[in-house]
């Protein structure tokens, strides 16, 4: 990849030209101090597209006119209304559309999946992951343990990176869980790590976590809509995500759960709740729940469907878009933006610890900056450019392929170079 780059601004308008920013009109872009910013944040928080107040507007008037009615009547019914971006949202995660559900927020439905999917036996009841794994994945796991009467640091088997590196390496993963075999209840990772941003090799993860017969969940916040995902050939049991980072669908945004087909007529055990009961009866109010065949099994609560609406305005734009595509243009602006830090005036200063291989990663960058990282990061806002820092020392610059652009990158670099 690397060669068709050069280090002047006209290979950033020829990269443009090649693979243009189709999308970013979509969206509204931020502004500092009254001038429009170059966004590197949309794996924190991804931004708004313009459609998402024609989306709520079109619920509040329903609401309005129809009140209850609404329920039933109208375009989109509020009734079956966390159906309609189902196809969408398979899509993204490589699965059927019975396998997604949205609903909740993420690590509420990490613990309902956990309580399913976590079933330890005396034998088996040994839980693998990362270390530095998100704090609220961290907490799930120790307070699941906790529940089942055992003990963290004696179940917890969190996998480091070797002396001297900041990734993990594929192959001690799958040894640690062969290592563990017999003892191995379940493999919990992060798709794409939030810190890193290195994307782990799920494929090969699930295999292993297969053959010795334990359950593999992922969390996706990360890596849906970032990374090609295949979750269903991939054979993971279980996964959940958010919808607010690279799903653009705004603050607290509906979370998503994923349940692989073959635990669909499991009646696993759960906590249950209306929703989640079978729909042609859900309405008789009977006593004993039956749940819904697949993922839909696991809703407890009536859709919230203002969210569920700004989820909608963003599905569609990635419907039009298609994942692929912008996952190939994705791998062009992350490396194009790897090889200007690396042969930028600041090269010195930084260390990328993001994979540089572009299967182990999506398109954020993990820069430390060896001296002065929080001046430089404040600096840049200054500078009209939103990256974000993560204590000790990382910037984190994402350029996300449906709304920044080559120019951007070739901007951000020159600013940081002129202010380093
Ligand atoms: C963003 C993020 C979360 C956030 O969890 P919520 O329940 O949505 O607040 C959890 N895990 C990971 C890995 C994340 O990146």
């Amino acid at each position: 990849m690397e060669t068709i780059f050069t280090l002047d601004d006209t290979c950033a308008q020829l990269l443009e030209k090649e693979f243009p920013t189709n999308f970013r009109n979509r969206f509204f872009i931020p502004f500092i101090n009254g001038k429009e910013c170059i966004y590197f944040c949309g794996n924190s928080l991804g931004l708004q597209p313009k459609s998402v107040q024609k989306l709520i507007a079109a619920e509040l008037k329903q609401w309005g006119n129809l009140g209850v009615e609404g329920h039933f009547k109208g375009e989109k019914p509020w009734m079956q209304y966390h159906k309609f971006a189902k196809k969408t949202t398979a899509k993204l995660l490589g699965a059927n559309e019975s396998e997604v559900v949205m609903m909740n927020s993420l690590t509420t439905n990490l613990h309902l999946l956990l309580t399913s999917f976590y079933r330890p036996t005396k034998q088996k009841f040994k839980i693998i992951t990362e270390a530095g794994a998100f704090s609220s994945d961290q907490y799930a796991l120790e307070t699941q343990v906790k529940l089942h009467g055992l003990i963290p640091e004696e179940t917890i088997i969190e996998i480091f990176p070797r002396e001297g590196e900041h990734t993990l390496r594929t192959e001690d993963i799958l040894q640690a869980i062969n290592e563990n075999a017999d003892a191995l209840s379940l493999v919990f990772l992060g798709g794409v790590n939030y810190y890193t941003g290195q994307a782990f090799d799920i494929n090969s993860i699930a295999a292993s976590a297969k053959q010795v017969g334990a359950i593999i969940g992922f969390d996706l916040a990360h890596a849906v809509g970032n990374i090609a995902l295949q979750l269903h050939d991939w054979q993971v049991d279980f996964a959940v995500w958010c919808s607010y980072k690279y799903l653009n669908a705004g603050p607290g945004g509906v979370g998503g759960a994923f349940v692989h087909q073959k635990h669909a007529e499991e009646n696993l055990p759960r906590m249950g709740g209306w929703w989640g009961h079978r729909e042609e009866e859900r309405f008789l109010m009977k006593k004993g729940f039956q749940p819904a065949s697949g993922a839909d099994g696991w809703q407890l609560s009536n859709a919230p469907v203002l969210p569920l609406a700004a989820y909608l305005a963003s599905a569609e734009i990635f419907e039009e878009a298609g994942i692929e595509n912008l996952v190939k243009r994705s791998k062009v602006l992350t490396a194009y933006l790897e090889f200007l830090l690396l042969h930028s005036a600041c090269a010195s200063n930084i260390t990328i610890i993001t994979p540089s291989n572009p299967d182990q990663r999506g398109c954020q960058l993990s820069v430390i900056f060896k001296n002065g990282g929080k001046e430089l990061f404040q600096k840049l806002q200054e500078n009209h450019i939103m990256v974000d820092w993560r204590e000790p020392n990382v910037i984190r610059i994402t350029p996300v392929p449906l709304y920044n652009s080559f120019i951007e990158i070739y901007n951000f670099v020159k600013t940081l170079e002129a202010i380093s």
